[in-house]
């Protein structure tokens, strides 16, 4: 048994998976942890009643896991061979094989880029406005971006945010005229267009006090104040690995069977962000990380009785 990824789903399929006695291999990314390693408090994680650092979290998750026996590997898959059983994952040069997989690979949320950026990361730079919105009560915040995602979290935003200021690079947006709509009919949803976020300011403990614009028709820039800034591009699944083999939507996410973590090839499963672009929170993908689990349990009950079916490229 392999798991791919060590985020909240593939931690949470290993403790399944090990529990199950099926000695659960998880090559968990050089990154492991995924991305609650950057955020800081993590408040709707049911079980944390005081809340939680995400990467204390994280940790938590693996600890649990290798208490029944899991295996981890903290590097990166660079090659997979869906071919046939035994599958066959590579880091490197070196071979692993196994009977059953579950990618668990997560997804990356788009960053603009800069330094500043990153340093204040979980510290008013956020990539969730589900996960980290409460935070800015009666706060100003920025959103960058210009699709229908933007739109919905600036409009989620002003309820807890006694100011949201849309910043995007263009006129026109990639968003759904009614989605543009409603946060311009929204009074507390002001827009600064044809700018673009060339640095996030912070100052003092570290915190964001505001971002530095750039006219990008002028070259003009200016200084905005804000406590926060949501970042809103979008999100990459991380599947370039596995493209070749699974089927996958235009964006590169999984597409597993409706209702089950199966995906094309019998014996191999899917988890998490990786093939969920709708909920995107921590206890869905530890949720679908069990689903993922146990049909990978069931699988391999049945090969036990049924041996010999063969897997074939999608
Ligand atoms: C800033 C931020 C704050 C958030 N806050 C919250 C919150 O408060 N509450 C909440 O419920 N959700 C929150 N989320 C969402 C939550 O983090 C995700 O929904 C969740 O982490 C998805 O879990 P996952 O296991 O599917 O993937 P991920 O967390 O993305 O983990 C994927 C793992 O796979 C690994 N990986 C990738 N490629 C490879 C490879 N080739 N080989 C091996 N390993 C690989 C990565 O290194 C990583 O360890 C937040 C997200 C962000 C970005």
């Amino acid at each position: 048994m392999i798991i791919i990824g060590g985020g909240p789903a593939g931690f949470t399929a290993a403790l399944y998976t090990a529990r199950a006695n099926l000695s659960p291999l998880v090559i968990e990314g050089f990154n492991w942890g995924g991305q609650l390693m950057i955020t800081s408090d993590v408040e709707n994680y049911p079980g944390y009643a005081d809340g939680v650092l995400g990467p204390a979290m994280m940790a938590d998750f693996r600890r649990q896991a290798e208490r029944f026996g899991a295996e981890f590997v903290t590097d990166d898959v660079t090659r997979v061979d869906l071919s046939e059983r035994p599958f066959r994952v590579y880091v490197g040069d070196d071979e692993y094989r196994a009977e059953a997989v579950i990618v668990a690979s997560g997804a990356s949320a788009r960053q603009i880029g800069l330094p500043s950026e990153q340093t204040l990361q979980g510290r008013g730079v956020s990539y969730c406005a589900t996960c980290d919105g409460a935070f800015f009560r009666d706060k100003v915040v920025v959103v960058v971006g210009g699709g229908d995602s933007a739109m919905e979290e600036a409009t989620f935003l002003t309820r807890f945010a006694s100011k949201v200021v849309i910043v995007h690079r263009r006129e026109e947006f990639r968003a759904s005229p009614i989605m543009v709509d409603r946060a311009r009919a929204n009074e507390k949803i002001e827009f600064a267009l044809n700018a673009v976020v060339e640095e996030v300011l912070g100052e003092g403990d570290g915190h964001v006090t505001g971002v530095r614009l750039r006219d990008t028709v002028t070259g003009e820039t200016s200084d905005l104040p804000a406590d926060g800034l949501f970042v809103a591009i979008g999100h990459d699944p991380n599947t370039a690995l596995f493209l070749d083999w699974l089927d996958h939507d235009e964006q590169g996410y999984l597409v597993p069977e409706p209702g089950s973590t199966r995906t094309n090839i019998a014996g191999v499963f899917a988890a998490g962000d990786v093939q969920d672009h709708v909920y995107r929170q921590a206890v869905t993908a530890a949720g679908s990380g069990t689903m993922a689990a146990l049909d990978a349990q069931r699988f391999l009950e049945e090969q036990r009785h049924h041996p010999g079916v063969v897997a074939t490229p999608a």
